[in-house]
């Protein structure tokens, strides 16, 4: 019987070093009608969930859903977790998606109610545009003086357009541009103002008939008429609690690399909302509402919620996806029972979207592909048995036995797992289920 080849093309070493529970997920997995495929991006079943979460995309790229909540809410290991990650997965780089365990929010350092705001904050982007300059010009000479000591080079270069000459003093970074793209005198190049990022253009008409023996690549341009300068746009985005950070005083830039930024004062917030409210106004600045994640919300009590149901109608809101396997239980801090252990009014301004247990092939389509991610290669009938674990235990425990039956298959130099390999670490590790069991027939040696 031949293996079933996960292993396309080996990753390198580093890659294998962290294989996160969601790394195979690479999107929603939907079609351009935002209708989900079977099987697609890592994404498998859980149609309806998925269809659903497709539509929330598309209303969050049209900025049309900032300030609502959505809840996930399903089974353990149904995928709520995995479609919340395809989905900020979908979103692209420039809206901010923060991802949150509930139970994150409690801590020593700082107030639950600070853990949220910041987490808030993060997740709404800012869009600032600044005008820069970019020259533009033929270059008719670079000096460069090499002999200058302590690894600094100095120069000059001189560049022209129809009208005008202009000098500029050549530092470390132009100079290492100006190598990098390969300038000589004759090309054509831009300088951007803001970053000093040089680019190469082309070699100029004046000079071409200078130029005899020029490759057929080279392309010619002619030096821009008149202006000197033109003007570009450039778009930075940060987070609303990165200008926070950068602003508070006790804190400084640094603490955003440390991420230990403490407590910030709800007046360096109240100046900011203000300023940014400026900037949008002036049209300098664009707020691009991000997705705040907050897995186990069930964890998170009455105050927090209360905190969520005020933060929601704030003028500065993400969009708030919240996940939860609670039934009817009671919410944290009251002795109220409720549906998945949230309060009635959040739940009141919450869409619903369910995920269902999932089908034998699907779970055994979930288990290849992790198979596949964790570069793991696995006999049919072995993949057939941890289906049945998937099954009867849980999607999440079979998923655990891969790395350990790989390591027990590797162990025995073997091509890939097999069935006594799957056996092997079912018998040594014990999924909830057996667990309970065995702490009831042994229930004499635990302490109560
Ligand atoms: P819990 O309620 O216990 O937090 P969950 O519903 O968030 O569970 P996940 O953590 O998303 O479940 O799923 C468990 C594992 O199965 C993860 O590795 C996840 O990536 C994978 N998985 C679940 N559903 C799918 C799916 N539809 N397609 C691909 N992988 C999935």
């Amino acid at each position: 019987m031949s293996a079933i080849q996960t292993t396309g093309e080996r990753q390198s070493f580093e890659k294998l070093s962290l294989i996160a529970a969601h790394s195979h997920i690479r999107g929603l997995g939907l079609d351009d009608h935002l209708q989900p495929k079977p099987c697609a991006q890592g994404m498998v079943g859980q149609m309806k969930a998925r269809k659903a979460a497709g539509v929330i995309l598309k209303m969050i790229q049209n900025g049309k859903i900032a300030g609502r909540a959505i809840l996930f809410a399903g089974p353990p290991s149904t995928g709520k977790t995995a479609i919340a990650t395809g989905l900020s997965q979908s979103l692209g780089k420039d809206v901010p998606f923060t991802a949150l365990a509930a139970s994150e929010v409690f801590s020593k350092d700082i107030s639950k109610t600070e853990a949220l705001t910041q987490a808030f904050r993060k997740s709404i982007g800012i869009k600032i545009k600044e005008e820069t300059e970019v020259i533009q010009g033929e270059v008719v000479e670079i000096q460069i003086d090499r002999s200058l000591t302590g690894g600094h080079k100095q120069g000059k270069l001189t560049i022209r357009t129809t009208d005008m000459e202009t000098i500029y003093e050549l530092g470390n970074k132009m100079i290492d541009e100006l190598t990098k793209e390969k300038v000589i005198a004759g090309d054509v190049i831009s300088i951007d103002k803001s970053n000093g990022k040089i680019t190469k253009l082309g070699r100029s008409y004046a000079r071409a008939r200078d130029y005899d023996a020029m490759g057929p690549d080279t392309r010619f341009v002619s030096c821009p008429e008149g202006e000197l300068q033109t003007r570009k746009e450039v778009v930075h985005i940060v987070s609303l609690h990165d200008i926070d950070v950068i602003n508070s005083r006790q804190q400084g830039f640094m603490a955003l690399f440390s991420g230990d930024t403490g407590e910030i004062r709800s007046e360096v917030r109240d100046q900011i909302n203000s300023k940014v409210a400026e900037w949008k106004e002036e049209g300098k600045a664009e707020i691009v509402p991000g997705v705040l994640f907050i897995d186990e919300v069930h964890m998170l009590d009455i105050e927090c919620f209360s905190y969520i149901n005020r933060a929601l109608e704030d003028e500065f809101s993400p969009i708030v996806i919240m996940a939860t396997n609670r039934g009817i239980s009671k919410t944290r801090g009251t002795n109220y029972m409720s549906p998945h252990g949230l309060p009635l009014d959040l739940l009141d301004r919450t869409i619903i979207i369910k995920t269902e247990p999932y089908k034998e092939d699907d779970i055994e389509k979930i288990l290849s592909i992790r198979c596949q991610e964790e570069e793991a290669d696995i006999f049919p009938d072995a993949l057939r048995l941890l289906t049945k674990i998937g099954m009867e235990a849980s999607l999440r425990y079979a998923s655990n036995l891969i790395s350990v039956s790989y390591q027990i298959s590797r162990k025995r130099r073997a091509e890939a797992i097999d069935i006594e390999d799957i056996k092997r670490s079912y018998m040594l590790f014990l999924d909830s289920t057996r667990s309970v069991e065995f702490l009831e027939q042994n229930r004499g040696d635990y302490i109560d």
